[in-house]
């Protein structure tokens, strides 16, 4: 079983429903197994700011799905709901993106984890704080509080938000 983190985010449409409906797809998936799922963070457009809010969010999963596998699925579930790619880093109705893969650093021109932008990203690095708070980074063994420290550092201009009573700590 590999533990693996996956990043999803929305800012089309009713955003917490399409984040939900995710969810819903992966839990329909008999190789994926969801075990933890963060709060929903509210955060401003990243790279082009000329549209609106994303809501966020974090989850753990176990699958013996291979990355390229688990991407495929991935790749899917954000077709069928309804995703076109029309702009990179443009709006979105649900983006599903593989932060981790257990201790696995992969790059390959259709993958590359740990997700190229990942520690730059609050909306990433909080989340997943939340639902692990000891993880260690592959590669260079960083803490998640190490990197997100950085990222304040650099990044705190970022807007975002936790959003209240959104299922922080569901364990599924
Ligand atoms: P995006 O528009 O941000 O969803 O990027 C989608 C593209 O990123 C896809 O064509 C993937 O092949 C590629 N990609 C590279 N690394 C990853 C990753 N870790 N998770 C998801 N997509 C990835």
């Amino acid at each position: 079983m590999n533990i693996v983190y996956i990043g999803l985010g929305s800012n089309q449409g009713d955003k917490i429903r399409n984040l939900n409906d995710a969810l819903a797809a992966m839990r329909s998936i008999s190789d994926i197994n969801i075990k933890k799922t963060s709060s929903l963070y509210i955060s401003e457009p990243w790279g082009n700011l000329d549209q609106p809010d994303f809501i966020n969010q974090v989850i753990e999963i176990e699958t013996v799905l291979a990355p390229r596998e688990l991407l495929h699925y991935l790749q899917n579930i954000e077709i069928k709901m309804g995703r076109q790619r029309i702009e990179k880093w443009g709006p979105r109705l649900i983006d599903l993106d593989i932060l981790l893969y257990g201790g696995e650093e992969l790059n390959t021109p259709e993958l590359t984890i740990p997700h190229p932008y990942m520690r730059e990203r609050l909306f990433v690095l909080l989340p997943l704080q939340e639902i692990n708070a000891e993880l260690i980074f592959p590669g260079d063994g960083a803490k998640i509080e190490e990197v997100l420290i950085r990222a304040l550092v650099r990044e705190g201009n970022q807007k975002i938000e936790r959003i209240q009573g959104s299922p922080a700590d569901t364990f599924c």
